[in-house]
């Protein structure tokens, strides 16, 4: 047996998914740990994986690989390291303990993003119950914050880049109602 198959026999896709901190999904469908969309294409069994969207698909190894950028033999290394199997004595190097902190970092980053995004969103949506309660849904200010709603309720992330706008939008959106309409 082969360490390929070794690996296969000790660790499976959830197991990795669990290990880096991404989610497993019902029906064993996520959003793509590798390329990030929005949508749960990422398809997975206990040993091999698929993307719908960016089209990755593999086994475990491959798997880390794509997710930290490193080669199907470094990733060998690493799952051997991390979960403790003693399948090989090697040793992930410096180089690639580096890069593989720096996309832990960015997963890191775009969870944040995420979760930020998702509070601003909350923001935008309280101020659009507030308007509606006040003067219904046929008033520009109201059909505004709607449109945002609507593109940004997937992947409310970009929203953190403009945080501060949008803070002042719905202050001068609550201004401009406050004299009659
Ligand atoms: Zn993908």
């Amino acid at each position: 047996m082969n360490i390929t198959e070794q690996i296969a026999e000790h660790v499976t896709i959830p197991d990795i998914l669990h290990k880096y901190g991404f989610q497993t999904g019902i029906h064993n469908r996520i959003i793509c740990p590798i390329h990030n969309g929005h949508k749960a294409n990422f398809c997975y069994t206990d040993h091999v994986f698929h993307c719908w969207t960016c089209q990755a698909h593999g086994n475990c190894i491959s798997l880390v690989a794509q997710i930290f950028g490193i080669s199907n033999k470094q990733a060998v290394i690493k799952i051997n390291n991390d979960f403790n199997l003693h399948l090989t004595e090697e040793r992930p190097t410096y180089r690639d303990k580096l890069r593989i902190r720096e996309m832990e970092a960015q997963r890191q980053a775009r969870e944040v993003k995420a979760e930020q995004g998702h509070e601003i969103y909350l923001q935008i949506n309280q101020a659009r119950r507030e308007l509606f309660s006040l003067y219904g849904d046929d008033i520009e200010q109201v059909l505004y914050l709607d449109r945002l709603l609507d593109a940004y309720g997937k992947d409310p992330a970009p929203l953190v880049d403009w945080q501060v706008d949008i803070e002042n939008l719905i202050i001068n959106l609550k201004e401009v109602c406050k004299t009659p309409c």
